[in-house]
């Protein structure tokens, strides 16, 4: 069976195209108040950004705290806090959910315009085209370019017992907004770390088994474009960082991340390590597995001037290295793009143990 995906919708990109968000919602808003409600990232609680926001008098704006990733209890909290203003201004669902932020305030988006429109638990749709019903309109505005969750089909949330994402094509914005100013100012090393995860991603859609000129096509576009920013002193890097990781975001919507990724989520699990930090300490010790892809990452850490954090494993107990090796042994998929059919016979949970115990 041939994967047959949703994309997103509608796509605005360039320097300033932020300007034209108001016009943008105009379009989308429909119903008594025609409420728009505004999940933005913290960090931007401070800034002139929130001056733009073409918010109107009904709007709602949340100010989402993303020092944790993203969480099932936290998204069915956002969810609850948007009814209940809803249900005050007797109304029944908002026009839009626009998300502005990195990948996690994105997610929480994406989750957040699912959850008003599906009954019960965000936990209860961690899996694969379980969502039921069609999401409320959702926009995004990335701050940080890297993840590729501006068009990816899932929205990543750690539940009570794992780490996995509401995927389903319902999920998929309906429209996101590049504007390649938005990360100015994003600091390093978070700005190279997320960079990295599209670094990444593209490295193990390329030499992954389940590689087809689909992902080929976007993976070897974004990897160049990866290559210019953080390797060279390119103009416009903001912008070739933004496209680098739609079509690293594209490279994987078609074939699938691979061992990195595995142990990175068993990380984030134990550790709550965020992704893009947790996939540069991983990457580092994929050598045997990665040789070429983890020698130029290597140049662009030292060309950067990134130091990964190092000894994170050395302090935990049994039972929680066992359950980082099942968290990490969950995701087959990935585990048989990055090793073929045979992985299992690779891939032990000795042979991982012994790969954490070196981070
Ligand atoms: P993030 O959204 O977790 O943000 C990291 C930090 O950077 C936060 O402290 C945030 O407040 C701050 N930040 C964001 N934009 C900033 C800016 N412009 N200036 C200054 N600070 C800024 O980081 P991320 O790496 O973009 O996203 C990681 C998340 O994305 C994880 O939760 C991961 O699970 C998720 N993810 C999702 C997908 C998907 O397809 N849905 C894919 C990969 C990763
Ligand atoms: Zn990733």
């Amino acid at each position: 069976m041939f994967r047959n995906f949703k994309m997103v919708s509608k796509v605005v990109f360039g320097r300033g195209c932020f300007s034209q968000l108001g016009d943008i919602l105009e379009g989308q808003r429909s119903g008594k108040n025609a409420v728009m409600v505004f999940l933005m990232d913290d960090v931007f609680e401070s800034g002139p950004l929130k001056d733009r926001l073409p918010m109107k008098a009904e709007d709602l704006l949340i100010w989402v705290n993303v020092d944790d990733e993203p969480k099932t209890k936290y998204v069915d909290q956002l969810t609850t806090q948007v009814k209940k203003y809803m249900v005050a201004k007797h109304d029944h669902l908002p026009s839009g959910v626009i998300g502005i932020g990195g990948g996690s305030t994105m997610d929480l988006a994406k989750a957040v315009a699912l959850m008003l429109t599906n009954e019960g638990s965000s936990a209860d749709y961690q899996g694969w085209d379980l969502i039921k019903n069609p999401a409320v309109y959702h926009c995004a505005v990335p701050t940080l370019s890297g993840t590729g969750a501006e068009v990816s089909r899932t929205t990543v949330l750690t539940g009570p017992e794992k780490k996995l994402g509401l995927n389903s094509d319902h999920t998929v914005f309906d429209q996101i907004v590049l504007d390649p100013e938005m990360i100015a100012d994003a600091p390093n090393p978070q700005r190279f770390y997320t960079g990295m995860d599209c670094y990444i991603h593209c490295v193990e859609s390329l030499t992954g088994t389940y590689l087809n000129s689909f992902s080929q096509a976007y993976g070897e576009k974004s990897i160049e474009l990866c290559r210019e920013v953080f390797l060279t002193d390119t103009p416009d890097a903001d912008d070739k960082l933004m496209m680098a990781s739609y079509c690293g975001g594209m490279s994987i919507a078609y074939s699938q991340v691979g061992i990195c990724h595995a142990l990175s989520y068993g990380l984030a699990f134990v550790l709550g390590l965020h992704h893009g930090i947790g996939n540069s300490v991983v990457f580092d010790y994929l050598e045997d597995y990665y040789p070429e892809g983890v020698r130029e990452f290597r140049k662009m850490m030292e060309r950067q001037g990134i130091d990964l954090p190092r000894n994170l494993v050395s302090g935990l107990t049994d039972d929680q290295m066992d359950t980082m090796i099942n968290v990490a042994l969950v995701l087959e998929p990935l585990w048989e793009n990055a090793l073929g059919k045979d992985w299992k016979t690779i891939m032990t949970r000795d042979k991982i143990r012994e790969l954490y115990l070196k981070m």
